[in-house]
Order: C-alpha cells, then structure tokens, then sequence
C-alpha cells in the first residue's frame, strides 16, 4: 500500500507517478500482490480513470469521516465513507498517527470511522503503532488502540480489515529508522493474539485472517528482509511510494 500523504503537489506529478509505478509493476506480481495506491482525496477521481482491472491497482483514501454513515450532512470539508465508495475507492486508511498527532484523533474518533467505513464494504487498514519503544508500556499501548479502535465490530466485517503496525518512531516523516525484523515478528505475534481475544478464540477465521502489514521506513533495501518475517502480509510505505521506480520495486519483491 502507497500513502502518499499530502504529496504531490500537482494533479500532473499524481498522474506521472502513478502512470510510472503502472509501468513498474511486472505482470507475474500483479498476480501475488494486491496493490493499493492512497493518493490525497482531490486525485481520486482523476486516477481512477487509469485505473482498470488490468493495472492489479486499486485506490484507497487516507481518511473518512463517520457521520452520519450515509454520507451528507453539515460536515464541513469532510468526506464520507460513501464518497468514497461512489468514486470506486475500495480501501481507507483510518487511525494514522499522523493524524492522532496533528488532529488530536482518539481511539473513540478512529472507532466511529472504522464502523462507518466497514458499513459501506470499504476495507479498512487500522493504524496501530507505540511512540516509543518502551518496554514497559508499548505493548499495553498497541492493545488499547486495537481494543479501542476495534470496538464493537461484527465478526462479519473483520474480514474487511486489515491492520497496519506502524511503530511512530520508524515513520520517514518523524526522522525514523525502520525497526528490527525480529522485533516485528514478536509484534505481530502480540497482535494476531490480541486479534484473537476481541474476535473470539471460536472465530479463529476472522483472526488469523486479517493482514498484518508493517509501516515505518520501509524502502527498496530493506523490504526484502521484513518479508522474510513470518506473520507479515505486506507493507503501508510512505516515503519510498512517491517514486514511481523503488515502489514498483517494493511491489515487485512482495
Ligand atoms: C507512513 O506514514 O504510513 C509510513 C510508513 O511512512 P514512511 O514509509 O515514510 O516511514
């Protein structure tokens, strides 16, 4: 998955970088890999003209609103889960800690745009991820966020989520190195056993079938390796999506 964040800045640079990973993408991976291109809201509608069964890309947005979970209303300068579903979009990313941080998003905020969007069939990639690695207390941290954020979810639409594990500290944007394969593999550990306590030991589908992708620095040299780790599905990559040649190459290695 590419987060393209607030980048770029020009409907003409979405455009070429989304034509260049297109090009990028061998056949055989389109196969293996689900693509997913998270540009801002104002090109969704402008990409989803290149877009075709054919490309293996599908879009995603970066946020929704929850309110009311129709869509419309007084909102100002919202989007709703439907706008994005009218546009062809099929996945939003929803709890990213740059939005926790910047927008003073809770838990409780990220909860109500996840069963908004779920109710319109979207996929939802929940963000989870500690500030700091601090043995003490980051593994409770990521446990109420996923406790939090999954509240109140029909096992029915698990099957929609994905969760990302984005540890802040590895994120491009917040200086980051990426973290350690083997620390990732005890977390996804964790979280697959956390997963398995708010869907239910009886629903063991639902839990082991939610991909776990890992975000945080994640770029041509380094990809390789978080693959080889066990319990990764995939990656939510920043930095590195915004050139066309190292995320085609990402996509490729999946
Ligand atoms: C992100 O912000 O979701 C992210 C993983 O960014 P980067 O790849 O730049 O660290």
């Amino acid at each position: 998955m590419a987060n393209w964040k607030m980048n770029p800045q020009s409907l003409a640079e979405a455009k070429r970088i989304f034509e260049g990973i297109k090009k990028g993408i061998k056949p055989e991976a389109k196969k293996g890999a689900e693509v997913v291109i998270c540009p801002p809201f104002v090109y969704l509608e402008a990409l989803s003209s290149l877009v075709s069964p054919k490309t293996g890309i599908v879009l995603g947005g970066q946020d929704c609103f929850w309110n009311p979970p129709v869509g419309g209303g007084a909102y100002t300068g919202e989007i709703s889960p439907l706008m994005l579903k009218n546009l062809g979009v099929k996945y939003v990313i929803l709890g990213h800690s740059e939005r926790r941080e910047n927008l003073g998003e809770t838990n409780e905020m990220v909860n109500k745009k996840v069963i908004a969007a779920l109710k319109q069939n979207l996929k939802v990639i929940l963000c989870v991820g500690e500030k700091t690695r601090d043995k003490d207390n980051f593994f409770s941290f990521i446990k109420e966020e996923l406790w939090a954020g999954l509240k109140n979810i029909s096992k029915i639409s698990a099957k929609n989520l994905i969760v990302a594990y984005e540890p802040i500290w590895a994120i491009s944007a917040a200086g980051g190195k990426a973290d350690q394969p083997e620390d990732i593999f005890e977390m996804t550990i964790y979280i697959r056993k956390i997963l398995f306590d708010i869907f239910g030991i009886r629903q063991p589908a639902e839990a082991y079938g939610i991909p776990i992708l890992y975000g945080g620095s994640v770029n041509v040299r380094n990809a390789k390796r978080f693959l080889e780790i066990e319990g990764i599905s995939g990656f939510l990559v920043g930095q590195a999506s915004l050139s066309p040649e190292d995320f085609s190459k990402i996509v490729n290695l999946c």
